[in-house]
């Protein structure tokens, strides 16, 4: 009996004992695939070190991890250990297919005794395959996995209640780990995906910043010259002003209007106008310093915004830039000698922000052109040189459309005869809210556009019609329009003349064009061709406002005139004034010596008649004779007047 019983606590102590290996295999096994799980690894290999473990374990012959898909619609052998185990691995199968399929359904373990829980209509099928089977299901705490199988024993023997004991409580322990593990793996796949998309935000970013500042370039820049463009120009003027503000410094601003722009884009076209300008732009760059500001405000019009610049550096970039253009420009093989007229304004001196700069720069520049200078500082005193001239550019752009400039007619007295032998035509327009505009301010701005040409016709068209109905009315005058220095730069003037002349069925003899000295010598070569295509169609000219320019005696030979008009600002005074009265004297005598005739310009008293009568003077013109009147006004004036017309049967026909 005690032996007896000595042998049955020695079983149960070695059955014990095996028991404890088996925990403490178990618990070594547990500890593996936890570490190997949280391992760099990851989790095929803890499903691989599963799959081989278990098969140790349990002694089967193969053991498989089918784990299900997200959605729970699949499963797939995540790892298999074993017999057939590469054929199995990767297999991906509906869930609704096969004995994994049904554990995972119906989450509880199969085994052989599971057979008899079938549902009939699972029945047959499985029966066949499931002797040597036992598969349990794979769960963590939130979410089921799948399942661990394990296939044949190795000795051929079945499965038991301890395997399927031994199997769930592993698949358990190993289930929380598991699921850790793929959580982690879908966390990092997750944070990879992140981490993409936090790339690929942050490049589409720099794209969208690349493109916003192209976009802003193109906003605040033009795209011909690629210099700062109008807006770019006032805001860099802004915060020069609030620099020089600060720093209680001045600061300078500088337009530049390219002169005679507009006959290059006219008679080139505009492809070479454009060259023109970019060219222009990078000799402007030449010469100017890194804060400077150079930008391109439109058309031919350039401005530079200099941040702490006094009079005299003004002063000294404007002559640079000026300089920037001695040697000819050269487009397409041509060259081209570029002139600008620079206007510069300072702060604070001439007002407190950009509007004010630009405008007083703009009417320097303006001054600037009209007096040919190569720059112009602003003065208050320029202003009424320039009011409002963008909106008196419209208006005279449509009063040049609707024909609406008339002329007036001032007449030439002759001093030999006493009689009146021919009339100038002064362009006269009332604008429709600003009555009458006198030439001086309108005729500049008809300049600088290329109004002038169409301008001048209508003034010669009217001036022709005028004369005519004069010589219809029996008065034998000759008479006088302006050209201006654009004129002469136009080619096609001589021909589109020709042309009025001979629709009129006109002597051009009786046609007289004034052209002032200064128009003249801005490009004599030029003005000279221009000049002797209208002499041999047998026009008369005339030299305007004769001693305000610098027109050398031997050029004057050269020109075809046949006619000087002494400015009135030397006829003024001649009387009180010694120096003028000589000047008027030595030039009647100078043009007699040239074979020309002389017209004292602005006579208004007697006493100026009388002694331009002791000189010699040919012709007088001014207020005592008559202010100039309207067409009309004229030929009532003429009859009633104290000075007669020259007859039409009369031989002469100068004036
Ligand atoms: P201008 O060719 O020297 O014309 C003579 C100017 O002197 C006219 O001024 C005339 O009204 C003014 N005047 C005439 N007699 C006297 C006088 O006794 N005393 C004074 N103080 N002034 C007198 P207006 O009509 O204002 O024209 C001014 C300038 O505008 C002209 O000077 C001429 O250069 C230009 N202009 C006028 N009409 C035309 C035109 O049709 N085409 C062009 N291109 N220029 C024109
Ligand atoms: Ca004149
Ligand atoms: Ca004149």
């Amino acid at each position: 009996m005690r032996q007896g019983e000595n042998r049955a606590s020695r079983d149960y102590i070695r059955q014990l004992e095996d028991r404890l290996r088996q925990k403490e295999a178990e618990l070594a096994l547990l500890r593996e695939i936890t570490e190997i799980v949280a391992s760099e690894d990851g989790l095929d290999a803890a499903f691989d070190t599963i799959a081989r473990r278990v098969r140790e374990l349990l002694k089967a012959d193969t053991v498989t991890v089918p784990l299900l898909s997200r959605d729970q619609s699949h499963y797939t052998y995540r790892a298999a250990a074993g017999l057939h185990a590469e054929e199995l691995l990767g297999e991906e199968l509906p869930i609704s297919v096969g004995l994994c399929g049904w554990v995972l359904r119906h989450r509880k373990p199969w085994w052989r005794g599971a057979v008899d829980k079938l549902e009939p209509h699972e029945r047959n099928e499985w029966e066949r395959r499931a002797g040597k089977i036992i598969l349990v299901p794979l769960a963590g705490k939130r979410r089921f996995l799948g399942g661990i199988a394990a296939i044949d024993k190795s000795d051929g023997s079945d499965f038991d209640e301890h395997d399927l004991e031994l199997l769930s409580l592993f698949s358990r322990q190993v289930g929380f780990a598991v699921e850790n593990a793929i959580y982690l793996e879908e966390l990092q796949a997750a944070t990879e995906r992140t981490e993409a998309y936090r790339r690929q935000l942050e490049l589409s970013n720099q794209r969208l910043q690349r493109t916003n500042e192209e976009l802003e370039h193109l906003a605040l820049h033009d795209p011909l010259t690629g210099l700062p463009n109008r807006s770019l120009v006032i805001d860099r003027l802004q915060q020069a002003i609030l620099a020089a503000r600060r720093e209680q410094e001045p600061m300078a601003l500088l337009m530049i209007d390219l002169d005679h722009f507009k006959e290059v884009n006219d008679t080139l076209g505009h492809l070479v106008g454009d060259q023109l300008l970019i060219r222009v732009g990078e000799r402007f760059q030449g010469v100017l310093r890194e804060p400077d500001t150079l930008g391109r405000l439109g058309g031919d019009e350039f401005a530079v915004v200099l941040p702490h610049a006094s009079r005299e550096d003004a002063l000294t970039v404007a002559e640079k830039l000026q300089s920037s253009l001695r040697q000819p420009v050269t487009v397409d093989q041509n060259s081209f000698s570029v002139a600008a007229s620079i206007g510069i304004s300072f702060y604070p001196a001439h007002g407190p922000d950009p509007s004010s700069l630009l405008r007083g720069a703009d009417i320097a520049m303006y001054v600037a052109k009209r007096a040919h200078d190569d720059y112009a500082v602003y003065e208050p005193e320029l202003d009424h040189y320039k009011p409002d001239h963008l909106a008196l550019l419209r208006d005279l752009r449509e009063a040049i459309q609707r024909n609406e400039i008339s002329a007036a007619f001032q007449p030439k007295l002759d001093l030999f005869s006493g009689l009146i032998v021919g009339v100038e035509a002064l362009a006269r327009w009332r604008h429709p809210q600003k009555g009458d505009i006198p030439p001086y301010e309108f005729i500049p701005i008809l300049e600088q556009t290329g109004l002038i040409k169409p301008f001048t016709l209508q003034i010669v068209e009217k001036a022709i019609a005028y004369c005519a109905r004069c010589h219809r009315e029996g008065m034998a005058l000759s008479i006088a329009v302006n050209l201006s220095m654009h004129n002469l730069r136009d080619d096609k003037l001589p021909e589109q003349i020709g042309e009025i002349i001979a629709r009129h069925d006109f002597d051009p003899r009786l046609l007289v064009l004034e052209i002032t000295e200064s128009a003249i010598m801005h490009d004599p070569e030029h003005s000279l061709e221009i000049l002797n295509r209208l002499a041999r169609m047998k026009v008369q000219l005339s030299v305007d406002d004769f001693g305000t320019g610098y027109s050398s005696l031997s050029y004057l030979k050269r020109l075809p005139v046949t006619q000087l008009k002494i400015d009135r600002s030397f006829v003024h005074d001649m009387v009180r004034d010694e120096d003028d009265d000589m000047i008027v004297r030595s030039t009647i005598d100078l043009a007699h010596n040239l074979g020309l005739t002389t017209v004292a310009e602005g006579v208004e008293d007697r006493h100026t008649l009388g002694r331009l009568n002791e000189l010699n003077c040919d012709m007088v013109q001014g207020y005592l004779i008559s202010r100039p009147l309207s067409g009309d006004d004229f030929l009532q004036f003429i009859r009633n007047s104290p000075w007669n017309a020259r007859r039409t049967q009369a031989r002469s026909v100068t004036g």
